[in-house]
This record gives C-alpha cells, structure tokens and sequence, in this order.
C-alpha cells in the first residue's frame, strides 16, 4: 500500500523530493526481461559461457534498464520543473515509466523540452554505455551488458521519439504545434497520430502472430492497445477542458432545490419525497437553515423496519466542508472534490445560504446541451 492510498503499486524511493513508485505489472516486465536476456540474448552473444553467467548478466542488465528508464523519466520532471511543473510521481509499470505530472504545460515552449528531456537523457545513456563497452579494461561480460544497455536505451530513445501521443514524440509534435494551432487543435493532431501509431504496433502484432512470433506478436498488440486507449484518454481531457472552460459550479448547479425537515422518519421521506419527485438527494434543514444531505444512496441501505425506526436526521450526511461548494468554484476543481469525497452531490452555498445543489447527473446533462448547442444546426 503507498502514502495516496493506492494497493496497486509500492513506493521504493524517493529522488529529488520525487517518490518513485513500482507498479506491480512491472513485476511482469522485469521477470520476461531477465528471461529473454539470459536465455536468449546472452547466450546467443557468447554460447561458451556457462548458465549462469547469463543469468547474472541477465539480472545485472536488467535492473540497469530499469536505473536507464528511471533516468529518462527524471528528465522529464527536471526539465518540467524548470518550466513550472512539478512531478507529483514516477511510476515504473508493465509497458515502461510514466511521470505524473501536477498539471498540464502552460504553452507549448513548456510542453516540447519537457517531452525532450527524457529521450535525450535516454540518447546521452546509449553513448555512455556504448564507450563503456569499448574501454580495454572492460571484461567480455561487462562489455555484453554494456552494448545491451546502449542498444536498449538507443531503442527507447527512437520509441519515444514516434511523433504518436501520448509518447514523447507524440507531445514533441503538440509542443510545436500547439503555438501555431492552439492546445485543443494540436492535441487533437497529435493524439490522431497516436491512435493511427497504435493500430500500426496492433496490426503488425498480428502479423507477428499469424508468421508464428508468439510472443512478440502479443507484445506488440498489448502495446498497442496500450497507446490506443491513453491517445483517446487525453483527447477526450482536452475536449472536457475545452467544454468546462470558464464554467463555474454556479452556471452548473440545480436551482430551487427542495429541502425537507430532519424530524420525520426516512420511511416518510421515502414515500412522500424520493418516490413522489424521482430525485436523488435532499438537503435537511432546521429552524431554517441546512444541517445535511439525505441521497436516495443512504435510504437504500436501510431495511424498511429501520426505515421506521430512523429518523431523517439520524440517517443523512452531517453539513460538513466536504459536502459543501463554493458558487463561484470553477466546475472542473468542484468535479474534483465530487471525486474525491465520493458523493455524486454537493450542496451549493454562500455563507448559511442555501443557493443549489451540484449533481453529476446535472452537470453531464448541461455539458451536452451546451456541446449540442455550441456545434449549430444539424
Ligand atoms: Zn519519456
């Protein structure tokens, strides 16, 4: 379990105030890497030298892969912040690393040496291994690793560089493109050649499996469908940023909201207010002012005798900062805290007053109108 709370990957480090983090699919990486390396490519490279040579070198290769990838990825944070963007983490995981930025490049100068940085730190990585290889003093085996690891890190290098996001080339070409055609129209070309890069890496893995590369065939598919899927991830963040662009929770909110007394039992609330009007939620008041939220979420947990036996105020979420926002807020930050407390509703006010409620429901249902209308006649 990490310090975010996330169970899927566990902190190992912590580099320039950066906490890296292993995914556990990594687990998977790491093991078919030291395999094909110790049974395959060492051996091949030197078939004389015993079993376990192979292994040490195998692991010895690998783990300096994973050093090279977290290398690569440091650049990335360092160039950021540089231009302003912190790193909140690096993650290594089942198709590489990822450093998770705080927010998204403020132009597109910030973008393109940001998406720079790591395949040059992987580039600096291939001469510096290669001329290692080369010294005289090296031993066979350290000079095996050491063109492994400069041909490995050349490769990554190349990878990232596919003008397909969200790869580096991918945010290479939005970066230079962004100045000229604005964020929205450059992501939307960039992510366009990341998804046409992505059935390029599927079909050709197919075509690997049909001439009978099992697995490498897989690889290429899982890849693939990998960059397929976070091409449309981003799209579709520029295309919500663009959309929320401006609105705040005011503009979004649910007016002349119903609010009923916390005296009565739930049963009575039930039958009188969510079946009777079909909403999801109340808020609570007494003597006037608003001291909670029922949803319809915390009625069903209840059986229909404690339904009797509970009372409205006994059964609703206590007013409580999580539960409450801000009118003037921007939408995206009040989606976000939505998130995060885990309610699907927040209560909308100004000091004690009551203005509006904020519901996910609502708001999908007024961004598609607004979407509609913004496209024109059809
Ligand atoms: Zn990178």
């Amino acid at each position: 379990m990490s310090a975010d709370g996330r169970s899927d990957r566990v902190q190992i480090a912590r580099v320039i105030g950066i906490p890296i983090y292993l995914h556990f699919s990594w687990v998977i990486l790491f093991a078919l890497i030291v395999w094909t390396l110790s049974t395959g490519y060492f051996p091949a490279q030197d078939p004389d030298l015993p079993v376990s040579s192979h292994w040490a070198k195998g692991l010895v290769a690998t783990l300096l892969f994973f050093v090279s990838i977290l290398l690569h990825e440091l650049g990335h944070a360092v160039a950021g912040h540089r231009h302003g963007l912190h790193t909140r983490s690096i993650t290594l995981f089942m198709f590489g690393g990822v450093a998770q930025l705080d927010k998204d490049p403020k132009d597109g100068k910030a973008e393109f040496w940001t998406a720079a940085a790591g395949p040059a730190v992987s580039l600096v990585l291939a001469a510096f291994f290669y001329v290692a290889a080369s010294l005289p003093i090296m031993s066979a085996s350290g000079a095996a690793v050491g063109r492994y690891l400069a041909l490995i890190n050349l490769a990554l290098a190349l990878f990232n560089l596919v003008p397909a996001f969200p790869l580096d080339g991918g945010r290479l070409l939005r970066g230079a493109l962004w100045g000229w055609l604005g964020k929205a129209q450059a992501t939307r070309v960039a992510s366009g050649a990341g998804t046409l890069f992505a059935f390029f890496l599927i079909f050709s893995g197919v075509f690997s499996l049909l001439g009978g590369n099992t697995f490498g065939g897989l690889w290429y598919i899982l890849i693939g469908w990998f960059l397929k899927d976070a091409a449309a991830a981003s799209f579709q963040q520029v295309r919500l940023d663009e959309v929320l662009r401006g609105v705040t929770v005011r503009d979004a909110m649910v007016e002349d909201v119903e609010s009923m007394p916390g005296t009565g039992p739930v049963s009575e609330a039930a039958r009188e207010r969510f079946m009777r009007t079909g909403y999801g939620s109340y808020p609570v008041t007494r003597a006037g002012a608003v001291v909670g939220l029922l949803c319809l979420k915390d009625v069903l947990h209840l059986t229909p005798e404690e339904r009797d036996a509970t009372s409205v105020q006994g059964a609703m979420r206590p007013l409580s900062e999580a539960l409450v926002i801000d009118p003037d807020v921007p939408l995206p930050v009040a989606l976000t805290r939505m998130a995060g407390a885990g309610t699907p509703r927040l209560l909308v006010m100004e000091g004690q007053r009551l203005l509006g409620l904020l519901t996910l429901n609502g708001v999908i249902r007024r961004l598609k109108v607004r979407e509609e209308l913004a496209a024109g006649p059809r």
